[in-house]
């Protein structure tokens, strides 16, 4: 499976070995900004956008739905790139849709490529053959894949420890109830900067609904880049779910990241020293 894909992510030197699904006009599947960051916090978007390989048309969906939270996490990517500008990080995001493929998702999962999601069936997922779910593999989840663990390995190899910190949003009505909860702050198995997030963000005056591993955690399946990029490789790391209604606009986006960026400076300033 890997050598589908064997360039030199970081210096760009080829591009993806083009299987079938993206063109070459649609361009690399993942972006990295910021790369030589002066800090060590890795912002990973893997749901920045809801666009479709033109190969997939519409999989079969409805303009609302493609526009909706099950195509991306609204405003995830705006406010991921104001905190990699206020603390100097490194960005990465998937270029295309959450249902091309779950870049948070390992291949053998189903929800990977999900054939429902909430209310909405995914036609366009369920008429798909094993090879063309290959090459969403090869085309989409594996550059992305790569890129991040190919960054984290260098920044290691040169005596650096990123921060991971993977960046989604939520949709504030799901199945048709409203969700209170404005701030998740999730964790697998290494919750060192998770606790104390939510630490500092829990003394003084309390400016969010701010929850554990809500509205979804480990058992949900969404903590594969964490234990990917972070914990097998004994990173700091935390997953941050924000209500989308709070970064709906860019004056949101702003607030929250001016938040976020204080909270982050002062969690990872509180972590123990390698
Ligand atoms: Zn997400």
């Amino acid at each position: 499976m890997k050598n589908s894909f064997h360039c030199d992510r970081l210096t760009r030197q080829w591009g993806p070995v083009l299987t079938g699904l993206l063109t070459q006009a649609e361009g690399d599947p993942v972006a990295i900004e910021n790369g030589d960051a002066k800090g060590d916090f890795l912002f990973v978007c893997e749901h920045a956008s809801s666009r479709l390989p033109e190969r997939l048309g519409t999989l079969g969906l409805p303009k609302e739905a493609l526009e909706s939270h099950i195509a991306w996490d609204p405003g995830a990517l705006a406010v991921s790139r104001l905190l990699a500008g206020k603390l100097d990080g490194t960005l990465i995001h998937q270029r295309f849709s959450r249902l091309v493929y779950d870049c948070n998702r390992p291949p053998e999962s189903d929800a990977a490529t999900p054939v429902v999601s909430e209310v909405y069936e995914v036609p366009g997922n369920r008429a798909m053959s094993a090879a063309e779910r290959q090459a969403r593999v090869d085309e989409v989840y594996l550059p992305f894949h790569e890129t991040v663990s190919e960054f984290v390995a260098a920044r290691k190899a040169v005596g650096r420890q990123p921060i991971l910190v993977t960046m989604h949003s939520f949709t504030p009505v799901y199945f048709g109830k409203s969700r209170s909860v404005e701030l998740g702050i999730l964790h697998d198995a290494d919750s060192r900067l998770a606790d104390r997030m939510l630490a500092v963000a829990t003394t003084g005056e309390v400016a969010y609904d701010i929850r554990r591993n809500e509205p979804y955690g480990p058992a949900d399946g969404v903590t594969h880049s964490l234990i990917e990029y972070g914990v097998r490789h004994g990173l700091p790391n935390v997953m941050i779910e924000i209500r989308n209604d709070l970064i709906r606009n860019e004056v949101g986006q702003r607030v929250m990241a001016d938040y976020l960026g204080g909270l982050l400076a002062r969690s990872a300033a509180a972590l123990p020293k390698k």
